[in-house]
């Protein structure tokens, strides 16, 4: 019997290790890797039924042209040749890629490579746009790069762990045995921040039902709180810039938006105050927002304030949704950013990285943010697009439009593992991709730590890997030399190389010893947390050193801003989107399993009893969900788990699973002005029995 093969979950952010045993009748069996420092072993329902999701059914074996299947090379022949016209006509900012942090690294890198070196439009962005991009502004303003401090070891000490907008226990689940661990060890405090009553609150000691978007109000007053109760850290605040302003402005507002009880935050405040040790996760619930940044920012100054932040149990601690958004992050797949957390406005990193790729021509500006993106589809401003394993026909806001959009396109390539989803139906030229289990290559889960993901067995029919698709419309559209490669740790090595140059500036992004890594140590690779050797103890400011050019930090003025969409008597709910606990993404891989299916079977709509009652909506029947976007049809869920006046609905749900359930056709497409994440939990809607 040959040993299991090690590689990663391709879901959550918490990057568990898997062990795959390949089987006779080409199924494979997985189980947790006890080695992996992200699980020990442990996996949640999703990553547990990976070996049922990997049969071949549905999967996209043929290159096609207009739904008819092709060969590569023909099919490749038309994708560069619409690239090529669109460049030579229109520029190079009339062409987009749309990629996706289910990406491999390798995959990511090459993407970023051809987009911004060799075609030189940054129009490359990512569906981490709507996961993770407040998060990276947050981090960018407060300490100069897109710095994530803390670690999964700092969960184990701390002494108070705050979770914000974040159900852990369903979108995170392996990380919140971990803090359940933590409390049940050494009796840690959980306290949750969050409008739902989630699955997460009933592990905590308080939950803080703060109404949906007011969590700039709640941390200024807990920055208040800190300074009138002398936890404020002055060594630390001499490496701190921007306190006196940030103060004052958060002393310039109310509770009154969170709608909470004065005596819970109180209660939240003495906490706080009590424990040095605090680590405060979030996620989609802060990042998803039009005011995303300066909730990150609100979050980050209270812990720069306190000097709560670099320590072994203390600091903020962003959890990523994707497998491998912070890789991408690191490649700079993200419109706004260059690669390595370089900077694409600055000069000196421009020129450098150009050099080092040896690259025709480099983008000054940022290119289209996700939503822009799509929009520039709309009104005929990008005239060839590539959608990379994402479906925003189903998951942008405004999804009709969106996919109104690219079925008007002048051309549109997806490449995915089905031609069975939502945007994949819209293209002109479908390309298959090899899918987790058959593809090889890296990912950093949302503590730095990069691990590979190795493939167990060929890909069926003529599925390619992303990083091969890339590189061969790198080469069609000439440049040959650039594209060159063979293997991924070619890809791995460069990235690595090219990191050298970020750290030669002085940024946190350095694995360039790696550079120089052989095949064999690339085929055995074991997880390791960067800074690989920039910084000791894999931990970054505790000596309150930023990367911004002065080395200081920064804190960052914020007030409260409602959301954008405002209520009113034709839609007066406010509508919540987000993940459930055994569905992925829009369920193209999950959905195949039996036993994650029945979890929770059918789309459905969280409300109040209260507000069923007043709308004679009965338990477990149909609503009609409307909003100034987009319609659906949802069962009825009730629960007091949502606050009246505040419904949830699933984002999982497409248009073939159930024709009228495509939330995000609800959701209005109003971004963060600073992240351009869009505000994926605050639109308005309406509701009605179905039929009525
Ligand atoms: Fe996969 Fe996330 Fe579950 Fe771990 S917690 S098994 S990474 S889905």
């Amino acid at each position: 019997m040959t040993a299991p093969v090690r590689s990663t979950c391709p879901y959550c952010g918490v990057g568990c290790g898997v062990l795959l045993s390949p089987e006779a009748g080409g199924g494979i069996t997985v189980a947790g890797d006890p080695d992996h420092p992200a699980n020990r072993g442990r996996l949640c329902s999703k990553g547990a039924a990976l070996g049922e999701t990997v049969g071949l059914a549905g999967r996209l074996l043929q290159p096609q042209i207009g739904g008819q299947a092709t060969d590569w090379d023909t099919a490749m022949e038309l994708v560069a040749g619409k690239f090529r016209a669109a460049i030579a006509e229109h520029g190079p900012d009339s062409v987009a890629f749309y990629v996706s942090g289910q990406m491999l690294t390798e995959d990511y890198y090459v993407a970023n490579k051809l987009m911004k070196g060799f075609i030189g439009s940054a129009n490359i962005d990512t569906n981490s746009r709507l996961c993770m991009a407040s998060t990276v502004a947050g981090h960018r303003r407060a300490f100069g790069t897109d710095t994530v401090p803390g670690t999964y070891a700092d969960l184990d000490a701390a002494d108070l762990i705050v979770l914000v907008g974040s159900n852990l226990a369903w979108c995170h689940p392996v990380l919140h045995q971990r803090v359940l661990a933590a409390k049940a060890r050494r009796s840690t405090k959980i306290v949750v921040v969050d409008p739902r009553r989630t699955a997460t609150c009933d592990g905590a000691d308080l939950h803080l039902p703060l109404a949906i978007g007011s969590d700039v109000a709640l941390f200024s007053h807990l920055l208040v709180a800190l300074y009138e109760g002398g936890a404020l850290d002055a060594a630390y605040l001499r490496h701190v810039d921007g306190f006196a302003q940030t103060l004052e402005a958060a002393m310039g507002g109310t509770l009154d938006p969170t709608g909470l009880d004065p005596a819970q935050v109180a209660q939240f405040c003495r906490m706080w105050l009590a424990h040095e040790k605090v680590v405060t996760i979030f996620s989609q619930g802060v990042n998803q927002s039009a005011s995303g940044s300066d909730k990150v920012n609100a979050i980050l100054n209270c812990h720069l304030a306190s000097g709560r932040i670099g320590r072994p149990g203390m600091g903020p601690f962003s959890v990523t949704g994707q497998p491998n958004a912070m890789g991408g992050r690191e490649v700079g797949g993200l419109a706004n950013m260059l690669a390595c957390h370089m900077s694409l406005e600055d000069p000196a990193h421009r020129a450098a990285v150009q050099t080092f790729w040896d690259a025709p021509a480099m983008p000054e500006a940022p290119g289209l943010k996700a939503v822009e993106m799509f929009e520039a589809v709309a009104d005929g401003r990008i005239k060839a697009l590539w959608v990379m394993h994402s479906n925003p026909a189903v998951t942008l806001p405004e999804a009709d439009a969106v996919r109104a959009a690219i079925r008007a396109s002048s051309f549109a390539v997806v490449s995915d593992i089905t031609a069975e989803t939502d945007t994949a139906r819209l293209a002109d030229v479908l390309l298959p991709a090899s899918a987790w289990s058959e593809k090889s290559g890296t990912v950093t889960n949302s503590d730095r730590t990069i691990s590979r993901q190795r493939a167990v067995r060929r890909a069926p029919g003529a599925a390619r890997p992303d990083w091969w698709q890339m590189a061969e419309l790198g080469r069609r559209l000439g440049w040959r030399m650039a594209f060159d490669y063979a293997h991924p740790v070619e890809i791995f090595r460069e990235h690595a190389a090219l990191s050298g140059i970020a750290g030669g500036f002085g940024l946190d992004f350095d694995i360039s010893g790696l550079a120089g890594i052989s095949t064999q140590d690339y085929d055995d690779f074991a997880p390791q947390r960067w800074p690989i050797a920039a910084r000791q103890g894999g931990r970054f400011f505790a000596d309150g050193r930023s990367f911004h050019a002065d080395g200081k930090m920064r804190m960052i003025p914020v007030r409260h801003r409602p959301p954008a969409a405002r209520l009113a008597p034709r839609f007066p709910f406010r509508l919540n989107t987000g993940r459930i606990r055994d569905q992925w993404h829009t369920m193209t891989r999950t959905a195949l399993s039996p036993r994650l299916s029945a979890h929770l079977a059918e789309p459905f709509v969280e409300l109040h009893p209260a507000d069923a009652a007043a709308l004679g909506i009965a338990p477990d029947t149909l609503v009609e969900v409307t909003s100034p976007t987009g319609r659906a049809i949802l069962r009825a869920l009730l629960t007091d788990r949502v606050q009246s006046g505040e419904v949830f609905a699933p984002m999982h749900w497409t248009g073939e699973t159930a024709p009228s359930a495509r939330i995000d056709a609800l959701v209005a497409a109003v971004t963060d002005p600073i992240s351009g994440q869009p505000e994926s939990k605050a639109s308005v809607c309406a509701l009605r029995p179905f039929g009525a």
